[in-house]
């Protein structure tokens, strides 16, 4: 049997596109024990190409992440699915609230060591043992109590441009990063303090709360469903919004507008922005922070020395590459020392 996408992205694309019928774009995870991932991977991988399910997915032996489109005339059917799989049984499906016709382009199931890089040696501490989940009415609740501190668990780059007023936001590159500092930072309110945190969809808390209550954190809550979910609950039950800016998402989007307030600023210039876009110089591509103005002033590069790059023809562009193929890793995300304005 074919487990693997015969048609080519190219030709993905030129299909929805003739074909025009609406697709549902999701994403949902899960933690549970799966004994032999492959053979997991390839049972969703039949059942979904069936389905005309598109997305990228990814299968460890601690659960899975997924994030896919499907035929909104599939949908029942792929729900009808996912039910009949004990551990996906009314799992929560994080519904985009922006539609992307073309959000994927190929079905990609992806056995891999873990579903989140998060550095952790789970067999230390007891991942189930999590912090408890709340829905968004409560979430404003207990940030509202003075016995709370509220710790943003996404990294600097995303809750630069928006996060919860009052939040903690530590200055880190990854989520394996973040851990040790908060916990760090935090070490003082273990015993009485309620220590509430939240990201983006919610799978980093999952086992955030689990490793800090291992650590000595008697009361720990989460955001059920992350900031995707928080918006959608405001919006519906219109609560009060505690969230400012931009919601920082991994797709071609970037960010998704929760307030009007915009809380960064251009890195070049200084100017009230929230505009992330990757340095134009292939070899640099850093993420920063890039007002209109500025983009057109620098050729959409980071600095000086890309824009010289990007006009050297491209044959030569290719022979500075070459060797050093390492060399955007010097940029961390969403750091330079070019950019005046980062702080
Ligand atoms: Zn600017
Ligand atoms: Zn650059």
């Amino acid at each position: 049997m074919q487990l693997y996408n015969t048609l080519s992205a190219k030709e993905r694309a030129a299909l929805l596109e003739e074909a025009g019928e609406d697709r549902l774009t999701l994403s949902f995870y899960q933690y549970a024990k799966i004994g032999n991932p492959e053979l997991f991977r390839n049972h969703l991988f039949i059942a979904w190409n069936e389905m005309e399910v598109l997305g990228r997915i990814y299968v460890a032996n601690e659960g899975i992440n997924a994030q896919l489109s499907v035929p909104a005339g599939n949908f029942e059917k792929f729900k009808e699915f996912l039910d009949g799989i004990y551990f996906l049984k009314d799992v929560r499906l994080n519904i985009a609230i922006e539609q992307d016709l073309k959000s994927f382009l190929k079905l990609k199931v992806k056995v891999r060591q873990k579903i989140v890089a998060d550095g952790l040696n789970d067999d230390t501490f007891d991942v189930t043992n999590k912090g408890v989940h709340v829905n968004a009415e409560r979430f404003n609740e207990l940030i509202e109590d003075p016995n709370t501190v509220l710790v943003d668990m996404r990294n600097h780059y995303e809750s630069e441009i928006g996060h919860f007023k009052g939040a903690v936001t530590p200055d880190v590159d990854t989520f394996r990063d973040s851990l040790p500092i908060i916990e760090e930072d935090l070490s003082e309110y273990k015993e009485d303090k309620n220590l509430v945190m939240y990201c983006t969809g919610g799978i980093r808390c999952e086992k955030a709360s689990a490793y800090y209550k291992h650590k000595g954190f008697k009361k720990v809550f989460q955001l059920e469903g992350g900031i995707i979910e928080y918006a959608r609950q405001v919006n519906n039950k219109g609560l009060e919004n505690k969230f400012i800016g931009k919601n920082f998402v991994f797709d071609h989007r970037r960010g998704e507008r929760i307030s009007e307030e915009i809380i960064s600023q251009c890195h070049q210039c200084g100017k009230s922005c929230d505009t992330h876009v990757n340095c134009a110089n292939e070899a640099c591509h850093l993420l920063f922070i890039q007002c209109d103005e500025c983009a057109e002033k620098m050729e959409n590069c980071c600095s000086q020395e890309c824009v010289d790059v990007i006009h050297l023809p491209y044959e030569e562009q290719k022979k500075l590459r070459s060797g050093k193929h390492n060399s955007n890793k010097i940029f961390k995300k969403g750091r330079s020392e070019k950019l005046k304005f980062k702080k």
